[in-house]
């Protein structure tokens, strides 16, 4: 059965690369009746961060991509934080060690430096502790048993390497990138186990991912450089490996490197779905879901972003995106992220909400009570219009406040006698009703203006700015309907004046 993970490492907020991440994953277990783990990899203690974690669960929550099984979530595999599983680990790793597949280094960090400046010097591309250079270092494959013992008994410091093949070509086979071949020549025997005891990356994942029966990793791309270290660990263990699928990059939106927290800043816009006030800076980073994204227009914008459904059609549903969603659709190549689209994904899912809802959370962004059939009617005029929900505060604040102030521009151009002569006149057959629909108020204006056939584009434009001040808006009909006759012809005086 399908049953895959999103392993985040509690060292700061989710960025949305680690929310598109849980995203395919979500939607490959979904699509494929499987189960979304999320597992928390807090092994590296100098980089815990406080509230992490929290804000990765509501982040994934807002998301509307939560977890099967894990931390909050629950599960028969757990527990979900590797930091309660230390103990686990060690025994994976003395394995590893009574088969000659691991071994113990006591190098200090001084000779670790030393190692690699002499490396450097001798101008070696990519120094690494490898099957060449572990032979001049001091580990157990160098000492004597018994200095081994000694070392250990006295309480020297150690962690535990894997013992990596010289010149072995590893080989596995990628569902996105196809075949992947390193040689163990450029690989490093990577540390397993820290002097502290806990395990590393490398080692925590691979046995929870077994543990926990993981069919398929699906990853960042920044993970793939760690992948054929992972078939090894695999092999050594003697596990069946889980298929791979490494996710591309995301990139600035000109294509140009990756999108970092820094690019995004200086292009102004969201990095993290939630707002996120970082612990130690106190500085606030904003979240899409506060610069006013919907969640459901968030997940479809980051679905796209790295795969596609083919075809022109781009609205997907959660539901539909599951049923869309496969690892053969996902591309090789960067991600250039977009906020743009961004944006146009928002404006087409606020579209696509009903004026009831909006209306609801349109009334939320006042302190005082507006009437229902109001604030009804300014989101059906006003939602084709913005590209938040609540930009609709600002765009209708002529619906509670007259103009004070008129378009320049407009008021050169389109306020003259004429004009004036035909408001007032209209003014006066509005006053003749306490309550008009757009369909009445229409139907009025035009017959008004038909009786002596004067164009309608003589007269709108003073209209609209006596009523909002400004020289374009939602449709005209409606604002009259909204503001009612009384306000109408108020607004008309106060403009003539
Ligand atoms: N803890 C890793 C991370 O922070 C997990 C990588 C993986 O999925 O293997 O992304």
């Amino acid at each position: 059965s399908v049953r895959v993970r999103f392993a985040p490492s509690p060292t700061g907020a989710l960025h949305i690369g680690g929310v598109r991440t849980a995203l395919y994953n979500y939607l490959f277990a979904k699509k494929n009746n499987g189960t979304f783990i999320l597992r928390i990899e807090d092994t590296d203690q100098n980089r815990f961060v406080k509230g992490a974690e929290e804000y990765i669960e509501k982040a994934l929550e807002w998301a509307g991509v939560s977890p099967d099984e894990g931390v909050n979530a629950g599960g028969e595999f757990g527990p979900y934080r590797q930091s309660e599983r230390k103990d686990i680990y060690k025994q994976y790793a003395d394995q590893l060690l009574a088969e000659g597949k691991a071994y113990y280094a006591f190098d200090t960090a001084e000779e670790l430096e030393e190692m690699r400046e002499r490396l450097k010097e001798a101008r070696v591309a990519n120094p690494q502790y490898n099957a060449i250079t572990r032979m001049q270092m001091v580990n157990s494959l160098t000492l004597s048993e018994e200095e081994v013992k000694q070392r250990i008994e006295r309480g020297d410091a150690y962690v535990i390497r894997i013992k990596l093949p010289r010149n072995e070509d590893v080989r596995f086979k990628d569902l996105v990138r196809d075949w992947v071949v390193v040689n163990t020549a450029t690989m490093d025997d990577k540390v397993l186990l820290k002097s502290d005891g806990m395990p590393t990356y490398h080692l925590a994942n691979i046995v929870d991912d077994h543990l926990m029966h993981i069919s398929h990793v699906i990853r960042g791309e920044e993970w793939l450089p760690s992948a054929p270290l992972h078939v090894l660990l695999y092999e050594y263990l003697g596990w069946e490996k889980p298929e791979f699928a490494h996710l591309p990059l995301l990139l600035k939106p000109d294509g140009n490197g990756k999108l970092s927290k820094r690019a995004a800043d200086k292009l102004g816009f969201p990095i993290f779905p939630l707002n996120w006030t970082d612990p130690e800076s106190g500085e606030l980073s904003k979240g899409f879901k506060e610069q006013g994204y919907l969640s459901d227009a968030f997940i479809n914008f980051l679905a796209f972003l790295g795969w596609n459904p083919g075809g022109e059609d781009e609205i997907f549903s959660l539901t539909e995106l599951i049923d869309a969603f496969t690892i053969e659709r996902i591309n090789k190549a960067g991600a250039r992220f977009d906020i743009d689209k961004a944006k146009w994904f928002n404006e087409q899912y606020l579209r696509a909400r009903s004026d009831d809802e909006l209306a609801d959370v349109y009334s939320n962004l006042f302190d005082e009570p507006i009437e229902r059939s109001k604030s009804l009617a300014i989101v059906a005029a006003l939602k084709e219009r913005v590209t938040f929900i609540q930009e609709m505060k600002v765009a209708g604040s002529f619906f509670f406040e007259s103009p004070s102030v008129y378009d320049e521009k407009t008021t050169r151009k389109k306020w003259n006698d004429l004009a004036v002569k035909k408001l007032q006149g209209f003014s006066a057959e509005l006053s003749n009703f306490d309550h008009v629909s757009k369909e009445d108020v229409r139907e009025l204006f035009m017959s008004f203006l038909a009786k002596d056939d004067t164009p309608l584009g003589r007269v709108m434009p003073a209209l609209r700015l006596a009523l909002t001040g400004q020289a374009g808006g939602p449709d005209l009909m409606a604002i009259m309907s909204i503001l009612g006759p009384k306000e109408v012809i108020s607004r008309i005086d106060k403009a003539i004046e």
